[in-house]
């Protein structure tokens, strides 16, 4: 064993003990460091010859690199839709990578890990008061957990045409039919050889609504003359965290053929408040459904799962399959990840979830959402009442999408934001909400509390000043 490699195991308890004070201090001081950046560090360090060792290497990170890590865990991280992570989720996290094993099979001599996975997909179910008529798995975002349930639909669409897409390729016209999808599902139809732009774009209920209208579905269902389409719809849209209704989609499957996606990444949370289950009520009828877990979940990046219908396991072993893999029997008794979803070596992703789920139980979920929400009408009345804000849409659920006061003010948006981040006490994302420029602010963090309201709204209000408006 080379030297360097020997000290490191000798010394590994004080190695740990080093980076766990390290972990202590950054999240025990998450209000105090900046929310954004500008450091640049020079990175044209040339690999070493002899090795400097754990203890080494955790010195010069702290000299060049850790002044890049920002408080994205934070409580005023509201950009994008950013969770933190749990203290629990933290601990099934460290814990993932020292046992560090390779999650693919249920029955396998090798480890059977999987079934930690099926165990946390069971308790994720119960949590979104799901039924267990899905099959589940943990991929590293919603990007991939839309990527293999639209891969699925792609067979089935296959299928319905007699044809088999993943052995012989795309060899017709895919019907896909969505309102508001998110960027990642039409990067999806990239990827999945389906083409960026080729989906139909249903129109959005009239007023200030994300959601798809649904008697304009119908019309471009019955333009499709009884042909098999895939909807993509959304449970939680980013901008204003719209959902489209799924009862009435249900009733169109009594009528049309079609695979049916949620995209609920991270509006799916809202079935675990009694305040907000209504917006999700009838999506346990869709064939596929996307879940972040790095989100509304605070568990640490990178983490989501997917749901697919049980029914549909050998459309999603033919999308799927490794073609390395043995003879398969029955694929639910011999189940293995490896053919169900695109990875085939895969770490334990489900743990820091189970931790969570099991340390939290529904009322600590419930707590979050709940909480995460009355911030988000707590920050739009400070908004409005300070004068210089005015919201684009409603606040629905977690997000706050607003803009400044006044069609004149659209050009110094941008400008706005770029000061309110660079000051570094919270940090928020540019959007175009129908056609004019707006910031959003998505409240998903435990951490968040109305004290950091106050704080933002402060820095806001100095951000107006230097803004000279
Ligand atoms: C965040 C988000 C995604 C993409 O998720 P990643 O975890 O970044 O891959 C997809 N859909 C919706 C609705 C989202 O909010």
């Amino acid at each position: 064993m080379n030297s360097i490699l020997q000290h490191d195991l000798k010394n590994f308890e004080v190695i740990l003990e080093k980076a766990k004070q390290q972990g202590i201090n950054f999240l025990n001081n998450l209000d105090n460091i900046p929310t954004s950046t500008r450091i640049k560090v020079d990175i044209n360090r040339h690999l070493n010859e002899l090795g400097l060792g754990s203890e080494g290497a955790l010195t010069e990170f702290n000299e060049r690199l850790a002044p890049l890590m920002v408080s994205s865990p934070g409580p005023r991280y509201l950009g994008f839709v950013t969770g933190g992570s749990t203290p629990a989720s933290i601990v099934g996290d460290w814990l993932t990578s020292v046992y560090d094993q390779n999650t693919q099979s249920v029955t396998s001599q090798g480890g059977n890990s999987a079934l930690i996975e099926f165990e946390t997909i069971s308790l994720l179910l119960q949590l979104l008061e799901l039924p267990d008529t899905f099959l589940g798995g943990f991929v590293t975002g919603a990007t991939m957990s839309n990527f293999t349930s639209l891969g699925v639909a792609r067979q089935w669409f296959g299928k319905q045409l007699g044809k088999d897409f993943a052995k012989d390729g795309i060899s017709a016209t895919i019907n896909i039919l969505t309102a508001t999808p998110h960027s990642s599902s039409v990067k999806c139809l990239a990827m999945l050889g389906i083409g960026s732009q080729n989906y139909t774009t249903v129109k959005t209920i009239e007023g200030n609504r994300e959601a798809i209208d649904i008697s304009d579905l119908e019309k471009n269902i019955q333009n499709l003359n009884g042909k098999p389409f895939v909807l993509i719809s959304s449970a939680g849209t980013v901008n204003t965290a719209d959902f489209d209704d799924f009862k009435a989609i249900s009733e169109l499957r009594k009528k049309y053929n079609f695979w049916w996606h949620i995209d609920a990444a991270f509006g799916g949370f809202a079935a675990v408040s009694e305040k907000f289950k209504h917006l999700v009520e009838g999506w346990e009828d869709a064939d596929s459904i996307t879940i972040d877990c790095h989100k509304w979940l605070n568990v640490p990046y990178e983490s989501a799962f997917y749901l697919i219908k049980k029914e549909h396991v050998n459309l999603q072993i033919e999308t799927f399959q490794n073609s390395n893999a043995p003879y398969l029997g029955n694929p639910l008794e011999n189940f293995n990840y490896l053919n169900v979803l695109p990875e085939n070596s895969r770490r334990l992703r489900a743990l820091p979830v189970w931790f969570s789920l099991v340390a939290y139980g529904k009322e600590g979920y419930q707590d979050i959402v709940e909480n995460s929400v009355s911030l988000a009408l707590h920050f739009a009345n400070e908004l409005i009442a300070e004068g210089n804000f005015e919201l684009m849409a409603p606040i629905r659920l977690n997000n706050v999408c607003f803009t400044l006061k006044g069609n004149h003010n659209q050009e110094k948006v941008n400008e706005f934001l770029t000061i309110l981040n660079d000051k570094g006490k919270v940090f928020m994302t540019p959007t175009v909400y129908e056609g004019r420029k707006g910031i959003r602010a998505s409240f998903v963090n435990w951490r968040t509390t109305e004290e950091d309201i106050k704080i933002i709204i402060e820095e806001m209000k100095i951000s107006i000043l230097d803004l000279e408006i």
